[in-house]
């Protein structure tokens, strides 16, 4: 049974360094992609050891973390062998072999946020009818196992209908929108069947995208970000704006809710809670994640504390340090691959050619190992004196005049 007696480690600086950072815990994370990379940099800076486990010896964190163990952490030997070495274990992907979370916490292996946690949000559909039972607002949604079920929700939550895979979703892989009664069945065979586990949503006719990030301590201190407007195109995350362009009311509103969604979940860790605002001022939980996430690259140059020291100040149990934005305003993009390979590379160095030139603008690469259309290869925050001088300099970089706004 103990055939994965040691596991494969590539960068490993972890013996030879010394013992006095800010925290002597060593943090495991599970996933070496952006997140896990931007972990380790928050880390390096207090001296905190991280060590990462991901299957891919190129991954984003690779570099940067002080040992990465090269494996997946859907695997329960791997998983378990790997949170062994960790004074605490914590995710950038929620997508991790949850039972083994489960074992180890059960054999005393420290996880934040608890195991209990990522099981519940791993499965989209378990996530809503938890926030549900805690009073939460969310769209109606509904399980559904084969073409009547799906034709009973249409009847029930009409059109367009939002029907999404209970499991392994991500940047809109995963969704699928059916029009109409007829459209059903291929945006089913799109997600892979009924067979992948499936439930609908009623379509939320959202005004505005909302993301608050909500850090809970050890303690149980809690510390939220400004909420931001996050912009999607084609289901993926590729502009946020902070602070949101709301009312005072609508902010506090966002902010209550994240926190109570939060409040429902256990362990330390920064959330993100991704939400819909309607035109009659309702706020609607879309999803939350367990970790840092795509809405908080702006913290990084725009809060005081970042979403990733935050993350390691709450799972190491240090006090939790300043949410609030040191500029007036931040605009993030992320840099989405055009185009697989070359192709797609040439076109990132030209918007990164014009960023480079652009005063308030911080450039970030993750030096992924292949460059994928959609996938998302790095990003571009900039700071500034105001939206409206931010979203100016994002118009420069992106090459738009009044003309043409592509
Ligand atoms: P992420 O990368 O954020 O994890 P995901 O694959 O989990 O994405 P969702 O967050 O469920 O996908 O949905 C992606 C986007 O699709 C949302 O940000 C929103 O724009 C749209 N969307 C999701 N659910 C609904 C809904 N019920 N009604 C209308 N639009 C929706
Ligand atoms: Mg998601
Ligand atoms: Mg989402």
């Amino acid at each position: 049974l103990s055939c994965k007696a040691s596991l494969e480690v590539v960068h490993d600086s972890l013996s030879g360094s010394a013992v006095h950072g800010l925290s002597e815990t060593v943090v495991g994370v599970l996933g070496g992609g952006q997140l896990g990379r931007m972990l380790c940099e928050a880390a390096s800076q207090m001296a905190i050891k991280v060590i990462v486990l991901d299957p891919m010896e190129n991954c984003p964190a690779s570099a940067l973390a002080h040992q990465h163990v090269v494996g997946s952490y859907d695997d329960s030997a791997t998983v378990e062998e790997f949170g062994k070495r960790c004074g605490v274990l914590t995710v950038e992907i929620e997508h991790v072999d949850v039972a083994t979370l489960e074992k180890l916490e059960q054999q005393g292996v420290d996880c934040q946020p608890k195991a209990s946690t990522i099981r519940i949000i791993q499965d989209k559909y378990l996530q809503k009818v938890h926030f549900s039972r805690h009073g939460i607002p969310l769209p109606k949604f509904m399980q559904i196992d084969n073409l009547e079920s799906a034709r009973r929700a249409g009847d029930m939550f009409g059109y367009p209908l939002m029907i999404k895979s209970r499991r392994l979703a991500y940047d809109g892989r995963g969704n699928a929108v059916a029009k109409s009664e007829e459209q059903l069945a291929s945006a089913v065979n799109a997600l892979g069947g009924y067979d992948r586990g499936l439930y609908v949503e009623q379509w939320a006719p959202f005004v505005k995208e909302l993301s608050v990030i909500v850090a809970r301590g050890r303690d149980n201190s809690i510390a939220c970000y400004p909420a931001v407007e996050t912009i999607h195109r084609d289901n993926i995350c590729h502009i946020v704006k902070s602070p949101a362009n709301v009312s005072w009311k609508i902010m506090k509103l966002a902010t209550d809710v994240a926190q109570r969604a939060v409040s429902s979940l256990e362990g330390a860790g920064v959330f993100a809670v991704e939400l819909f605002l309607t035109e009659d001022g309702q706020i609607l939980l879309n999803e939350v994640a367990p970790r840092p996430h795509n809405s908080g690259h702006h913290t990084i140059e725009a809060c005081f504390t970042s979403q990733y020291e935050q993350h390691l100040r709450a799972v190491t149990g240090l006090p939790l340090g300043d949410p609030s934005m040191k500029t007036p305003a931040a605009v993030m993009y992320n840099i989405l691959g055009e185009d697989d390979g070359e192709p797609g590379f040439l076109l990132a160095n030209q918007l990164i050619g014009r960023a480079l030139g652009i005063p308030g603008a911080s450039i970030h690469w993750y030096d992924k190992p292949e460059m994928r259309r959609q996938r998302k290869m790095g990003h571009i925050t900039i700071v500034g004196s105001s939206m409206g001088v931010v979203e100016a300099q994002l118009k420069v970089m992106l090459n738009e005049d009044s003309v043409n706004d592509q």
